[in-house]
């Protein structure tokens, strides 16, 4: 439906709402009060745990409030509203222009990098949300040998990092270079579906016969872009259960990833503005926009021509990982990949949409499962909010695919109650609020 809809920049809204939270780890502290002027790319947000990132103003404006706001994982959540002033306000553009074949990264120290990561507030933008200073500063304890890009979409309807990687290659290649330089790997692989064959090719165009950076190409399935699943495609290896990729060797960033890391070391510039994908037969014009953060749903549906269907579902995501969100004031974050729009009778027809019954024990949540869980056990815990058994049986391992409620049977949405359960336990060992 948008793989072949070039990246289009939308006009920055009236108001963005830059949610304290929108990365793992520690929420951020306002830098700024109520009726403040702020300018364009202006810290908002400051980071003051190491598991944690900056956030900063995507536009020139005032700050209306610092206040609750929807959030699609908590609930609500803490953020800073900005009323955008158009005097002020400039327009930001990608800055895929910037960045040449003749890319030379040495320009830069390791140290330098790090600082311009951490200070520009990039995060995962696969959906994980991880800071990614954490991720690609040494550690002596974790040496990283190979890094990892992952260029797997492997979920239905989402393309943002497909037109990236056709139309900002210099860039991402730039991400990579840089990234390379400060962990060091002997080794750099871009992981890519059979899908994708054009941004393969114009990938190894731009990297050269040199070879110093591998594309390898998977098979398309999913979940190929899970990074678990992904090690274990490319390498074979496995990173241990409740463990990360450093604990074998590894660093896995996502391909936007690495154009905000060029981004922000290269030109100073703060990660403001994501690409995200907004598809689905309910939405009237779907495609790839380059949406500043913070920018509600609901203006970003009235960018794109309205809803076609009124009683349309909304997912922030994509239909198998994604969430249902009711509140069109729900802004756009950091890890905001897409936006599905489906309409009623799609929504309905779907299996998983009819009433739900018991579990008939198939089993067949078990087979599917890539990290072999038992999801119907880790089910049933949540539900009766026995959270000890629930992490007996690995709650935290499940990487949320959603395999488990398509294939039942019986209707049951196993990966709802889990990610239920994720959230009920980390407000029992307060690394959220309640
Ligand atoms: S969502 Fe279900 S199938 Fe996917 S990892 Fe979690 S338990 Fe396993
Ligand atoms: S797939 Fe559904 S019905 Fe089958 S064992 Fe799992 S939870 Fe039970």
């Amino acid at each position: 439906m948008t793989q072949d809809r070039p990246i289009e920049v939308v006009p920055h809204p009236e108001a963005v709402a830059i949610l304290l939270s929108q990365h793992t780890g520690a929420i951020c502290k306002p830098l700024v009060n109520k009726r403040d002027r702020v300018t364009v790319g202006q810290m908002i947000g400051k980071a003051d745990a190491f598991i944690s990132a900056p956030v900063h103003s995507p536009v020139a404006g005032i700050v209306k409030d610092i206040a609750l706001q929807s959030h699609a994982v908590l609930g609500r959540e803490l953020a800073v509203i900005i009323e955008t002033d158009p005097q002020a306000d400039t327009a930001i553009l990608p800055a895929c222009d910037h960045f040449k074949a003749s890319f030379d990264e040495s320009a830069w120290s390791a140290e330098q990098i790090c600082d311009a990561v951490r200070n520009a507030g990039i995060v995962g933008m696969g959906g994980a949300g991880f800071p990614t200073p954490v991720k690609i500063e040494p550690n002596p304890k974790m040496p990283r040998d190979t890094l990892i890009i992952n260029a797997c979409e492997c979920e239905p309807y989402i393309t943002c990092d497909y037109r990236v990687m056709l139309e900002w290659t210099h860039q991402v290649i730039a991400g990579i270079k840089l990234a390379r330089r400060v962990l060091g790997c002997k080794r750099v692989i871009i992981g890519i579906e059979d899908n994708k064959p054009r941004a393969a090719e114009v990938l190894r165009e731009v990297i050269g016969p040199a070879g110093e950076i591998e594309v390898v190409i998977v098979k398309t399935k999913y979940p190929q872009g899970s990074e678990r699943q992904l090690i274990r495609s490319l390498l074979g290896r496995t990173v241990p259960t409740g463990g990360i990729p450093p604990m074998i060797g590894l660093c896995v960033l996502n391909v936007q990833t690495c154009a905000a890391i060029a981004e922000g070391v290269v030109l100073q510039r703060p990660l403001t503005h994501r690409v995200v994908t907004i598809a689905g037969r309910a939405i009237a014009k779907p495609g790839n926009y380059y949406v500043p953060i913070g920018m509600a749903v609901g203006d970003l549906v009235q960018h794109c021509g309205g809803l076609t269907d009124p009683a349309a579902r909304v997912i922030l995501g994509g239909p198998m990982m994604g969430m249902a969100i009711a509140d069109l004031s729900t802004p756009i974050t950091k890890t905001s990949g897409a936006l599905t729009f489906l309409t009623r009778q799609e929504v309905t027809e779907a299996k998983f949409q009819q009433r739900q019954t018991a579990c008939i024990r198939c089993g067949r949540c078990l087979t599917v499962c890539p990290e072999h869980l038992n999801p119907t056990r880790i089910a049933h815990a949540v539900k009766a909010a026995k959270m000890d058994i629930a992490q007996d049986y690995y709650l935290t391992a499940c990487i949320d695919c959603g395999c488990c409620s398509y294939v039942c049977p019986a209707k049951i949405e196993l990966t709802g109650y889990i990610k239920t359960g994720k959230v009920l336990l980390a407000r029992q060992k307060k690394t959220i609020p309640s």
